[in-house]
């Protein structure tokens, strides 16, 4: 039996994009046309109408915080044209949590940008922070209020990564001098943001924010330590899970540390190509933890190490993802637990945790992979927009209401 502290945040998370449906506005929603995408994501899970009864559901499950992100492209459809409906409804978001007792953490980015913004060269454009800050503005004008938890962006490595590395995303590029134009405007937003945030705060007199990003962060295993493997360790981990984040903390733009956390990599490389020092992963069967549904190593310890890493900078960390997809729910129930586990056990050598938050409170469009994957602690029928609660939800549920895993 292990008990967690009392004002431990336990909840759920969602994006805009993935569960709202209907984001025409929004550059993915294009990209998935043009590229004729197999599975788009059209009406989503329809929780920009159905928000009240995921939120009931929530509520019913005894979560006490709930993540979410405000969809810019629904915020700004034109240049310059803010749309007081949409604001509205992340107001109605927002009070309606609150009335519930719910902490909102709110995501002002989440891999979206409205197709305007896109078709002006997107995080290229040098005007880029400034086209977002002008939306941040409106954001925190209606929201500061009722909102003490914000994220900037979430995961800018993994966004820089899939749109400009491997280019499985729209914009589709694959250059590493573009990457590094977009992390310097990706972390220029970061900073404008947070200190936006911030002064406006302080000028209305309310309790201090706290500001973050959520950053996606893996374990690297070299297979066998050999001197290949060991490079290749060392660059891949500095470059998804330092950088970005050590320049924030350098220079004192966060508040906390909001981690995302799913898998590692055992890393097996075979000669001295970038390609492979960057990429190859063992393929020879080494091994043997069991897998989500897309493939990924379930590796429950990398959260205890990421957390016994994060230690060092002597902030609070909140988790802001964590989940599986899987078709077996008792194989969800059996992560979060030992996940949880992990986190107790950091806990207890120091690490100053916040709350954990799973990924996903529903099943949701998965990007590119569609709504094959199932993350969701609330099964979604993409026929009948049906929600039904599964048993690791309420599983959960007892540890949301207790504080207390058995
Ligand atoms: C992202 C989510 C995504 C999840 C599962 C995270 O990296 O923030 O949008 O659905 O991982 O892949």
């Amino acid at each position: 039996m292990i008990d967690f502290p009392k004002d431990f945040f336990w909840g759920a998370a969602t994006s805009s994009y993935q569960v709202e449906g209907a984001n025409y506005n929004a550059d993915w929603w294009e990209w998935e046309q043009r590229v004729g995408l197999a599975e788009r994501s059209q009406d989503a899970c329809r929780h920009y109408e159905l928000f009240r009864q995921d939120f009931d559901i929530a509520q019913n499950l005894r979560h006490t915080a709930h993540r979410f992100s405000i969809e810019w492209s629904r915020i700004e459809p034109k240049k310059g044209e803010f749309s007081q409906e949409a604001l509205q409804h992340y107001i109605e978001v927002v009070k309606d949590l609150r009335h519930r007792g719910i902490e909102p953490i709110v995501t002002l980015h989440h891999f979206t940008n409205p197709f305007w913004f896109a078709s002006l060269g997107g995080w290229l454009n040098p005007k880029s922070v400034g086209y977002f800050i002008n939306y941040v503005q409106r954001i925190i004008s209606s929201l500061a209020g009722e909102v003490r938890f914000w994220v900037t962006i979430n995961e800018p490595v993994v966004y820089i990564y899939q749109g400009y590395i491997s280019g499985s995303w729209p914009p589709q590029k694959r250059s590493l001098g573009l990457a590094r134009r977009v992390m310097a405007n990706l972390k220029a937003a970061h900073i404008q943001a947070y200190q936006l945030i911030h002064d406006f705060y302080r000028q209305k007199n309310l309790p201090r924010p706290w500001v973050s990003i959520a950053h996606n962060m893996r374990v690297f295993i070299p297979c066998n330590p050999n001197l290949k493997n060991r490079i290749a360790v060392a660059i891949r981990d500095r470059g998804f899970n330092q950088i970005f984040l050590e320049s924030l903390l350098k220079r004192g733009f966060l508040d906390y540390i909001g981690l995302n956390y799913y898998s590692r990599d055992l890393v097996d490389i075979e000669n001295w190509r970038w390609s492979s020092l960057l990429f190859s992963i063992c393929e020879k069967g080494h091994s043997n933890l069991p897998r989500n549904y897309l493939g990924w190593e379930i590796f429950p310890e990398g959260i205890f190490i990421l957390l016994e890493r994060l230690k060092k900078y002597n902030l609070p960390i909140f988790i802001l993802e964590n989940g599986i997809c899987t078709n077996d729910d008792s194989q969800r129930w059996e992560f979060i637990r030992q996940h949880l586990q992990q986190v107790h056990r950091a806990m207890q050598q120091g690490a100053n945790v916040l709350g954990y938050i799973y990924w996903s409170l529903l099943d949701n469009f998965e990007w590119d992979r569609g709504f094959g994957p199932r993350f969701g602690l609330v099964e979604v029928d993409y026929k009948t927009f049906a929600r039904r609660v599964r048993p690791s939800a309420y599983k959960f549920s007892e540890v949301c209401a207790t504080g207390r895993l058995d």
